[in-house]
């Protein structure tokens, strides 16, 4: 039996047969490859504000040791469960092969609404989740990282806990923290930054100028509102964005520091304006020249690949483009698609950063950090250019193919224990 089911993981293992196919990789040698090496499930209770009890179930899954420790972030939403989290592994991993980082991908996750928690009951449920987590975590074996629904102040949590069980302070058991709290300068924009630095790659392969250039993002959370801050700072007009909450669009462009203080104070994109509200169903078909999916899996499937108006798809979600909609785009060669293990490499990345500095305890200042994360990207971007035209394959196959490989051929080297 399968544990691994849902469309999420539908989808990560329709794209890992698709490069298999590729790599000509036997049958019997795919499910070495795919399948988590562990799964962890957990039940975290809680006390609530109004005192009663509440069960949270929570995963953690650990797709492959060859490379290294795993490495991957922590969803807190309603949509996780294990096969959404496996799914979120097996990218990691064929992203970490990509940027060169010596990890295995991993990825956790606790089905909840973070925004229907109080602060303390946030803290509560971060703290025993991490709790559970700790027979099967640590420095060398496995680091945890924010993503949907966690940030900077749940990593701390995560962080402190682990430490009051082993009676110091272990700064390198997740990235991601506040830099109070040992994290590392750069780290909270990172993600954002390198979607930003790729799409002006990006634009320069297909002659774009990005000054007057339009974007629509979808999610204002710390990926979609860096990458928003971003290329305004390039001078791209953003003209629409959407969170859980509203969506937004005006052809004349947005005011986007107000829409970052407003999402600052409020945490939500609500309330900002009554006059630019825009259907959310109906955004990511708008005209634009970068199109930017920073929220959910799934969000372009054949239907919408179809309808997309972008020149540039920078995908800084992860899984935002179904295989279905895969085959669309390859017959829409006019549109340029950054692909989501590359697109949003910068998170892990600097996340690896903050890990070295951690281990050594030597701190690097934010020049440093953000000279060397754009090293690696533009590393990472260039090989994936340069397979793609060797080979007349789409972005995503010569990126995957890049990561699975990697991970192929380290497993080949090292052998079968015992
Ligand atoms: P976040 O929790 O900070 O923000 C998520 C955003 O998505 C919020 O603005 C939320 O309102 C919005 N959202 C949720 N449902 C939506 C909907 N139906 N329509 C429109 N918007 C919706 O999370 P994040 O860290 O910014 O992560 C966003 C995406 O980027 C995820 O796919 C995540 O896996 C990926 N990612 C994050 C990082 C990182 O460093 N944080 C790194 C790599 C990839």
């Amino acid at each position: 039996m399968d544990i691994y089911s849902g469309p999420v993981f539908d989808m990560a293992r329709t794209q890992f047969h698709r490069i298999a196919d590729h790599l000509e990789i036997a049958t019997d040698r795919r499910d070495r490859l795919l399948y988590p090496k562990r799964a962890i499930a957990v039940s975290c209770p809680v006390t609530r504000d109004d005192g009663r009890l509440t069960v949270f179930q929570g995963y953690r899954v650990q797709h492959h040791l060859t490379l290294g420790p795993t490495k991957g972030g922590t969803r807190f939403a309603p949509s996780v469960d294990i096969g959404e989290v496996a799914a979120l592994a097996v990218w990691m991993s064929w992203k970490c092969a990509l940027a060169g980082l010596p990890y295995g991908g991993a990825k956790g996750g606790v089905t909840v609404d973070p925004y229907s928690l109080s602060r303390r009951e946030l803290e509560g449920l971060s703290r025993r989740y991490m709790q559970e987590m700790i027979p099967f975590v640590g420095p060398h074996t496995d680091v945890m990282a924010p993503d949907m629904g966690t940030n900077e102040q749940v990593m701390a949590w995560f962080m402190d806990t682990y430490s009051m069980y082993q009676g110091r302070t272990v700064t390198e058991i997740v990235t991601g923290k506040p830099v109070s709290a040992g994290g590392t300068l750069g780290r909270r924009e990172a993600t954002g930054r390198g979607v930003a630095y790729l799409v002006e790659r990006a634009a320069e392969r297909i002659g774009l100028a990005m000054t007057g250039a339009t974007a629509i993002i979808q999610g204002f959370g710390n990926v979609g509102s860096i990458t928003a801050a971003s290329l305004a700072a390039r001078g791209v007009r953003v003209i629409g964005v959407s969170d859980h909450t509203a969506c937004y669009f005006d052809p004349r462009g947005l005011d986007v520091p107000a829409l970052l203080a407003h999402a600052g104070t409020t945490g939500k994109l609500a309330g900002f304006s009554n006059e630019m509200v825009f259907d959310p169903a109906e955004l990511l078909a708008q005209p634009c020249d970068i199109l930017v999916p920073a929220a959910l899996e799934r969000v372009i499937d054949g239907a919408m690949a179809a309808r997309l108006q972008c020149r540039v798809l920078a995908e800084a979600a992860n899984g935002p483009t179904t295989p279905d909609a895969d085959t669309v785009l390859e017959q829409r060669r006019e549109i340029f698609v950054i692909p989501d293990i590359l697109c949003n490499a910068g998170g892990v990345i600097v996340s690896y950063f903050e890990w070295v500095q951690d281990l050594q305890q030597f701190f690097w200042d934010e020049a440093e950090v953000n000279d060397r994360l754009y090293r690696v990207l533009q590393r990472a971007f260039a090989q994936v250019l340069a397979r793609a035209e060797r080979d007349g394959i789409s972005l995503r196959t010569a990126a995957m193919a890049i990561g699975v490989a990697k991970v192929r051929d380290a497993k080949d080297t090292r052998g079968l224990f015992p």
